[in-house]
């Protein structure tokens, strides 16, 4: 009995294969390697290289391993790339979810734990952010991970695949062992490019905007540790196989921090100077994003042990600076 970890060899999937591991579970992985590093695959984990919108590829993974669940994060995440690609979305993430959800009908597979995301509630309403507000994304990442929430609350009615859709926040940090962390190339995202400049790797950081309406000016954003994260996928699968029941969880520390706050956090736990200048707004930015999690904690049983934002960047930089290339897999 295994579990299918789609998108095994990315940052989030890869710490969760990680866990799986150290629980004694049997993992496969399927992963196209587009973002993804084979560096990061625990080796106890069974690779099968392909891309999940390939019905053979997928046919081969349920033919031959005896998958009983899938954990599925394979997909684009980036924002300001969905703005400007968004058909690019629609079709990796979207259109995935379409050949996974078929083969798993086909198969019996009855379970599936899904990365979804804060950018399916667009600009919040309510701060802090619960499950049952309204999802109206203002980008087509967000949008794409909404439409996949959908197909799988259809794909329940009507062919009795139970989900756990878990909405993250921004999510950050690595391994406190140093074996694996974030290595996105090109890199987008605020912890790591704060490090990279740390390291010397970049001149600057450029926060985007401080004309926002938050305290300070700059984007406000929930962060949450990803062995935490990897943490509620296991409970989130043990739910699913508890209660045979579909459900939707916010994953966030419903702390905020905003830009400026994560960059002074960073210059505390790293000694270093981290130059920064104000740059322009990035489109697709919602003011303030904090999410409400006591659903998760009550119940999923979730306990995040990162609850501290210095901690989650000092496991981030004992990766970054211990692997200055990331997994230099790249050419
Ligand atoms: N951000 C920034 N400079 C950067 C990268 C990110 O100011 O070089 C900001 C971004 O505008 C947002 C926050 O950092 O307010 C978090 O962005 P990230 O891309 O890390 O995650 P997202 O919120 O898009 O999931």
């Amino acid at each position: 009995m295994s579990i299918l970890v789609c998108g095994g060899a990315g940052y989030i999937g890869s710490h969760m294969v990680k866990r799986l591991v150290e629980q004694g579970q049997d993992v496969v992985v399927a992963d196209n390697l587009s973002t993804g590093h084979k560096k990061a695959i625990n080796p106890k984990a069974k690779l099968y290289q392909g891309d999940i919108r390939d019905r053979a590829f997928l046919d081969q993974i349920f033919i031959n391993e005896d998958i009983t669940a899938v954990v599925h994060f394979a997909a684009f995440s980036i924002v300001p790339e969905s703005m400007s690609e968004p058909l690019k979305y629609f079709d990796n993430n979207t259109g995935g979810m379409i050949t996974l959800l078929e083969a798993m009908r086909d198969f019996g597979v009855k379970y599936i734990v899904f990365s979804s995301t804060a950018a399916t509630y667009g600009v919040p309403e309510h701060m802090p952010i619960k499950e049952t507000d309204p999802q109206n994304p203002i980008n087509p990442y967000g949008l794409s991970k909404l439409m996949m929430e959908h197909m799988m609350a259809w794909a329940d009615q009507a062919y009795g695949i139970k989900f756990v859709a878990l909405r993250y926040f921004n999510v950050a940090g690595a391994a406190p062992d140093g074996t694996i962390g974030e290595d996105h190339g090109p890199e987008t995202h605020l912890v790591p490019i704060i490090l990279q400049v740390a390291q010397g790797k970049r001149k600057e950081l450029s926060i985007f905007g401080d004309d926002y309406d938050t305290p300070d000016g700059t984007n406000v954003r929930d962060y949450v540790h990803v062995m935490d994260l990897a943490d509620a996928h296991i409970l989130a699968l043990k739910y699913l196989k508890e209660n045979n029941k579909s459900n939707a969880f916010n994953l966030g520390s419903s702390t905020g921090f905003s830009n400026k706050q994560m960059l002074e956090a960073a210059r505390e736990v790293t000694g270093k100077e981290i130059p920064a200048k104000i740059a322009d707004r990035r489109p697709g930015d919602p003011d303030s994003l904090i999410a409400a999690s006591d659903k998760a904690r009550s119940v999923l049983g979730w306990k995040p042990q990162f609850d501290d934002v210095h901690d989650i960047i000092a496991t981030a930089w004992k990766w970054h600076s211990t692997h200055p290339k990331g997994y230099d897999d790249r050419n």
